[in-house]
């Protein structure tokens, strides 16, 4: 497993995330040319609350992929909840950590 940091590009950072498109087209070219599968985003909410926010359902895609939020100390596992191409909310998913 691997993290891959890319820039947050949105027009206000302190308040939106955008991954950085060429940061995560690149990610996606690496996974279909053999390399580890896209597994899923993190990003942090500074208002401490630790699940997705409107903007959040807003902006996912219908990808299946896990989104992490660390917030307030703690960091949450999520996945979009699917509706054909739209994301009407997100379930949450318990984090195992080991070792
Ligand atoms: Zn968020």
């Amino acid at each position: 497993m691997a993290v891959q940091w890319a820039a947050n590009v949105a027009a206000d950072p302190s308040r939106n995330f955008e991954i950085d498109p060429a940061a995560l087209i690149a990610v996606h070219k690496d996974a279909r040319a053999g390399g580890m599968p896209l597994l899923g985003y993190f990003h942090s909410h500074p208002n401490g609350l630790a699940c997705p926010s409107a903007s959040d359902i807003a902006q996912a895609a219908p990808d299946g992929l896990i989104w992490l939020i660390i917030a307030g100390g703690a960091v949450t596992a999520w996945q979009p909840i699917a509706l054909g191409a739209h994301v009407t909310g997100f379930t949450p998913v318990p984090l195992i950590v080991e070792g």
